[in-house]
Formats: structure tokens, C-alpha cells, sequence
């Protein structure tokens, strides 16, 4: 079944990383406008918004760092001015900084908290005003099972994804009545710049799960897709986990 997102307007952070690409290709596939954050590599949103351009000119790439509110808002007042709306923001920029907590310095600590927490908050409170003047939308919060799990070496890292989940359940309570479903996805394990090293983590993380299966970016923009698209409404504060991990 092909999903059609021709009628959204979607907002990507992190949109030049891995996870965050390989969404922006799918959604543009399937028509969606799609506006591609990104933060120190311009060089690969461009090459990315010169591929989606060779099928569709509906697209665009626009810079901000989501800990900084000042850029987050130039981001929202391009995105509004070029769209006029936003129908889904993705909040997907995140980055990991590890190390042992009794080892951990204070900036390692919030530099990931500021990244991942603060930067879903900054984002997903201006565009949100836009969504609640539309009386809908869509907010997907991008987490991991390791803010369910906690993950050794990465206190920083599995707190700023557990607060994630914390504040999604919230906002979700506050925009509820205004038409607006907030969710989290938290991806297991898929290979990517992020953890390009942990290869000892994955092992651990096959031994524990249900099925025997290696999760793939494919994985994940296919779901991404269907809780992007219309197939799905009025679920919210929810938090899929894409892994076999059972809790
Ligand atoms: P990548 O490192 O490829 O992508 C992360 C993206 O976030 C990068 O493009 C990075 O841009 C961007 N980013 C980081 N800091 C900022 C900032 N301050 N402002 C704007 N953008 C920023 O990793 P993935 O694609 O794997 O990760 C995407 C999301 O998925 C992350 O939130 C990650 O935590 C989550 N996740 C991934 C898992 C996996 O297995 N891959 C598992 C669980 C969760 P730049 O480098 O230019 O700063």
C-alpha cells in the first residue's frame, strides 16, 4: 500500500543525520513538503535536498542549532513563511557524549541534556503554537529504549531520552484538546553515525531480545511513515519502541 503525505507539511531536526535523512527521502517520496534541519553539515543537507530535488521541489533545508531558542524560532518563521503551517515535527536531533558518571564532567552531562531535552522542548513549543491555532498536528518525539532501559556509560544520554518520554506524556495531556497528538518512538538499536563503535552493545542487545532480527533505517522510516500519514489519528502520549526488547 502506498502512503500519501501530499497533504503534510513536515519539519525534520537532525534532518542531514542518518535516521533524519533517511526519513526526509521517504516523506518526500511519499509528497510531503519537507522542511530538513540541519546544524553543522550543510554540505550533506545540501547533497541530500539536491537528490529529493531530482523528484521534488517541495522541499527545503533550513539551519538551526535546537539548543539555541533564537535560532529555533528563525527556523519556525522560515518554515511558516514557505508553508504557512506545519502539520508534523519530528523532533530527531540528538547526539551522545559517554562516560561513566562518577567520571563525568558537569558540560558532558548538559551538553547531551540540552541537545536532546532542551532542543525537543524549544522546537516543539514554538511549533506547536502553530498547530493549536490549526486545531491539529502532529508532534513525534524521537527518544530510545535506552531512557526505558538505562544504558551503562550513558546516564546523560539514557536521562535526556527518558525526559523525553516524561515531557512527551505531558504535552501530550496539554494538547490533547487542541487537536495535537504527541508520541514517542524509541529505536533499539540501528546502525548509524551515533553508535557507529558500540559494537558490544548490539551483541548485548540481540541476546536480549525476542526475535533475532537486526533493525535497519528501513525499519524505521516505515513506521515513521505511517505515524506521519492520516492512517493514523487520535492516538496520543504513546511510546512505540522499535525493538523486540520485552519489559
Ligand atoms: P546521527 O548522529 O546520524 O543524527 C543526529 C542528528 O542530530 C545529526 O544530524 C546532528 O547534526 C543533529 N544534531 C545534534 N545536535 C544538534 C543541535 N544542537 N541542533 C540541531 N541538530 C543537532 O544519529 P541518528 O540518525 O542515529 O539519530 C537520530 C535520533 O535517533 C537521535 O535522537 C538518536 O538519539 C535517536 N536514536 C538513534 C538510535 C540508533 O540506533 N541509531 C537508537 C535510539 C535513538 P550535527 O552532527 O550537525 O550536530
Amino acid at each position: 500500500m502506498r502512503i500519501d503525505l501530499s497533504n503534510k507539511v513536515i519539519v525534520i531536526t537532525g534532518g542531514a543525520g542518518d535516521l533524519g535523512s533517511a526519513m526526509a527521502l521517504q516523506f518526500a517520496q511519499a509528497g510531503a513538503c519537507v522542511a530538513i534541519n540541519y546544524h553543522r553539515n550543510e554540505k550533506v543537507a545540501k547533497n541530500l535536498l539536491s537528490r529529493i530535488s531530482e523528484f521534488s521541489e517541495r522541499c527545503c533545508i533550513v539551519y538551526a542549532d535546537v539548543t539555541n531558542n533564537d535560532d529555533v524560532y528563525a527556523m519556525y518563521k522560515i518554515v511558516m513563511k514557505k508553508y504557512g503551517r506545519v502539520d508534523v515535527l519530528i523532533n530527531n536531533a540528538g547526539r551522545n557524549n559517554d562516560g561513566y558518571t562518577t567520571l563525568m564532567s558537569e558540560k558532558q552531562w548538559s551538553s547531551v541534556i540540552t541537545t536532546n531535552l532542551t532542543g525537543t522542548f524549544l522546537c516543539s513549543r514554538v511549533f506547536s503554537k502553530a498547530m493549536i491555532r490549526d486545531k491539529r498536528g502532529k508532534i513525534i518525539n524521537i527518544a530510545s529504549l535506552k531512557g526505558q532501559l538505562g544504558s551503562e556509560g550513558q546516564a546523560n544520554y539514557a536521562a535526556s531520552k527518558a525526559g523525553i518520554i516524561g515531557f512527551s506524556k505531558s504535552l501530550a495531556k496539554e494538547l490533547g484538546p487542541e487537536g495535537v497528538s504527541v508520541n514517542v518512538v524509541c529505536p533499539g538499536y540501528i546502525k548509524t553515525n551515533l553508535n557507529s563503535g558500540s559494537i558490544k552493545k548490539r551483541e548485548i542487545a540481540e541476546n536480549m531480545s525476542a526475535m533475532s532480527v537486526e533493525y535497519s533505517k528501513k525499519d524505521f522510516e516505515n513506521f515513521m511513515l505511517f505515524l506521519a500519514s492520516d492512517m493514523i489519528k487520535g492516538v496520543s502520549g504513546q511510546v512505540y519502541n522499535i525493538d523486540s526488547r520485552i519489559m
